[in-house]
């Protein structure tokens, strides 16, 4: 699959940006969409749009049918077990949410304990730190190697048998390292623990397999995904869900309603109160088919081969200093870097400045900034349209950023 056709159904990829061709290495915030998502979801605007699951008539008809349908797809695209286990949500962060204030604040008591990766993003920090203060439950931290890979036998012995949640990212957003979730699910299971993956770096760029990983719940956003903004997915273990209250109560979601009380409905509706986001649900279901035709291998095989190219052509930049594994086959496709004492808001700003998009900052992930040592890094991440033309464009703006900022001169 060559990269220039995928760019070429990328309409926002045509923009001149600063008199330069725009080349967007911000795909780990949030990835651009294709033709054939912003066409689903405004020929849904045009065509069916009406209210879903109540409108006995034949737009009302429709509509259910294409939101349900796209549910069906996400099943298939995870390879859930049952469309009943795919919630959708407004992304990763609410997803999290749902099983920190629903299942976590229920389950879990005084001497309990909760283990993360100190590399968490803030979506899947805060709702555990929350939990923790409010039912007596401990976070613990699991411990990274120096280049900020989590092994296998460091996540063993972070579990023991007070652990009940084991959350974590099956991709880091800053370092792109991939962690061993299969394995790190079985330990978790083997200590009686549930463990709740952040998918919001690995389902856009990896097949995911929920039944085959056996993991208990999957997080993940559409939008990072070539879908739209506002969609999101909670994947959850059908037994778990149905034991959990709902964390929102209103139309939609119930059954039975009288003055004193009310009875819900069966999952997944249960735990999707009010008007849903039909619109977004479409556009996410168009963005699994035009994923699907290009192929998830094929998709992560670009992000490595993109990365392994990446890491390659960075490493020659003097002063350069690349955060996680240098390994590609480690990381999902992003690099997290610092270059001298250059701010990364500075670097961005002039990489910008040559029609370049990456993003500087923390990373929602402060903590592991802290242990990188530094205040913020510059990313580059990667999608299927990206090319190795661009990399070479981001090097040589890096260069020209140096340059700038007095480095090599005499
Ligand atoms: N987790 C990770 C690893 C992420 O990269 C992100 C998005 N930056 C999130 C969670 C949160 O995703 P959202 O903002 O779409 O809820």
């Amino acid at each position: 699959m060559n990269p220039l056709s995928v760019k070429a159904d990328f309409p926002i990829l045509t923009q001149v940006v600063n008199e330069r061709p725009l080349v967007y290495l911000d795909n780990a915030a949030t990835s651009q969409k294709p033709q054939c998502v912003i066409d689903a979801v405004s020929h849904y605007y045009e065509t069916t749009n009406s209210n879903v699951h109540r409108g006995v008539h034949t737009l009302g008809s429709q509509a259910t049918d294409l939101y349900e349908g796209a549910r069906a797809k996400v099943q298939a695209f995870i390879k859930a077990n049952d469309a009943a286990e795919i919630i959708f949500t407004r992304g990763t962060t609410a997803s999290i949410n749902i099983v920190a204030s629903s299942y976590a604040m229920a389950q879990l008591q005084v001497g309990d304990e909760i283990v993360i990766s100190p590399a968490e993003h803030h979506s899947n920090l805060i709702p555990w730190q929350q939990v923790a203060q409010q039912t007596g439950a401990t976070l613990t931290y699991f411990e990274l190697e120096v280049d900020g890979r989590l092994t296998v036998e460091k996540a063993a012995a972070a579990i023991n048998k007070q652990t009940k949640i084991v959350a974590l990212a099956q991709a880091s957003n800053v370092l792109g390292t991939i962690n061993p979730i299969k394995e790190i699910a079985a330990i978790a299971h083997a200590n009686g623990a549930i463990i709740v993956v952040d998918g919001a770096q690995s389902v856009p760029h990896l097949p995911v397999d929920v039944q085959e990983l056996d993991i208990d719940f999957l997080a993940f956003s559409g939008h990072k995904m070539m879908g739209p903004t506002g969609i999101g997915v909670l994947y959850g273990k059908r037994a778990l869900l149905e034991a959990m209250d709902p964390v929102e109560y209103g139309g939609e979601m119930i059954d039975f309603v009288t003055l004193e009380g009310a009875t819900w409905k069966e999952l997944p509706w249960k735990f999707e109160a009010g008007t849903p986001i039909i619109a977004g649900a479409i556009g996410l279901g168009a963005a699994i088919d035009y994923l699907n035709t290009i192929g998830m291998a094929t998709v992560a095989a670009h992000g490595t081969e993109l990365v392994a190219y990446a890491l390659e052509r960075l490493r020659t930049i003097e002063g350069i200093d690349i955060h996680g594994p240098l390994d590609p086959q480690q990381r999902t496709a992003l690099v997290s870097f610092n270059v001298g004492d250059i701010h990364p808001h500075d670097l961005s700003t002039v990489l910008d400045e040559q029609g370049i998009a990456i993003r500087a900052g923390h990373h929602c992930a402060q903590p592991l900034m802290k242990w990188l040592g530094a205040s913020s890094t510059a990313r580059a991440s990667f999608y299927m349209y990206n090319t190795k033309a661009e990399v070479d464009a981001l090097v040589a703006a890096i260069e020209l950023t140096k340059e700038y900022f007095g480095y090599g001169e005499a």
